[in-house]
């Protein structure tokens, strides 16, 4: 976190230092990576060669754990801890309009990184790594994980790349002054870790309710910058490293029956070998 100490001089009285305030002024960005997805209302279906997910005509959304993080880094710039929040998506062109609900939210700038296909979390990752050198980000706050392919790996393998501390899970984030604490969710309870920032952070679901954007800023959106961008103007190749065998449906639950009493309840469990 860069902190820049401005003198804030009263020229009108011709008094320059002497009982000047001082202003600080926190330079610090947040980076807050968001991928589009298919909506989480919709029931995904599996297209019929087993290649995968079919997402033609299906409506696509912000990532959800990545609206949790736009919300925590807009939180912590209206604490006035940080300067500005950038979206960054890579992704097709239509990844636009997920930056533009982040920058309808209140985010002030997006980058896309135009990428038709899959995008890897290893390939994302890279990408972000030259993100990250670009802009010199304090923290970089991600989903826990993307809903579409559950990897949750990208986070932790940016925070490798870089050498940054990570804290992961995150249902709390308590910035202090060069270091941030992270309340993270783990198995039976919660744990507590400090990082020395800069910082990557991923978001868990309790760590914010996000906003829903207004109709003014949702207007106001339109009008931010999106800069566009290839993953070879960062230098990153996006080969594949996994091969997608097959896709399958999960088993078709069966009709459950009706039982008149407890011992035919049991017995039917015993039936199915459940007890
Ligand atoms: P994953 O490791 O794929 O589960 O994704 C974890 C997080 O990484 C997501 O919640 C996003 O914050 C970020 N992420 C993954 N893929 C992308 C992408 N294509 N564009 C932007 N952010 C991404």
């Amino acid at each position: 976190m860069r902190l820049i100490l401005m003198f804030w001089a009263d020229f009108r009285g011709g008094n320059h230092l002497g009982s000047a305030p001082f202003r600080e002024v926190i330079s610090m960005k947040i980076l807050v990576p968001v991928k589009r997805v298919i909506d989480y209302n919709i029931k995904a279906r599996v297209k019929s060669d087993g290649s995968g997910v079919e997402l033609a005509n299906v409506k696509m959304s912000m990532n959800p754990f990545d609206e949790i993080s736009v919300e925590e880094a807009l939180r912590l710039k209206e604490a006035g801890k940080a300067e500005e929040v950038i979206v960054v998506s890579i992704g097709p062109k239509e990844a636009s309009e997920t930056l533009r609900t982040g920058l309808a939210m209140g985010a002030d700038r997006g980058i896309l990184v135009l990428h038709d296909g899959e995008s890897e979390p290893l390939t994302v990752a890279k990408i972000l790594k030259e993100v990250v050198a670009a802009e010199a980000p304090g923290l970089v706050i991600l989903g826990k994980q993307a809903i579409d392919d559950d990897c949750n790996q990208t986070g932790q393998m940016l925070a490798q790349m870089l050498g940054w501390g990570q804290g992961t899970f995150a249902s709390k984030v308590d910035l202090g002054e060069g270091s941030v604490d992270v309340t993270r969710e783990i198995d039976g309870g919660l744990e507590t870790v400090k990082l020395n920032m800069p910082a990557v952070v991923t978001a868990d679901l309790r760590l914010n309710e996000p906003r829903y954007a207004s109709l003014p800023n949702i207007m106001k959106a339109k009008r931010k910058p999106i800069d566009e961008k290839t993953p070879a103007d960062y230098g990153v190749d996006t080969a594949l490293h996994l091969t997608t065998l097959k896709v399958e449906e999960p088993p078709k639950r069966e009709a459950g029956i009706i039982v008149d009493s407890v011992e035919a309840l049991v017995a039917a469990l015993k039936d199915k070998g459940v007890i």
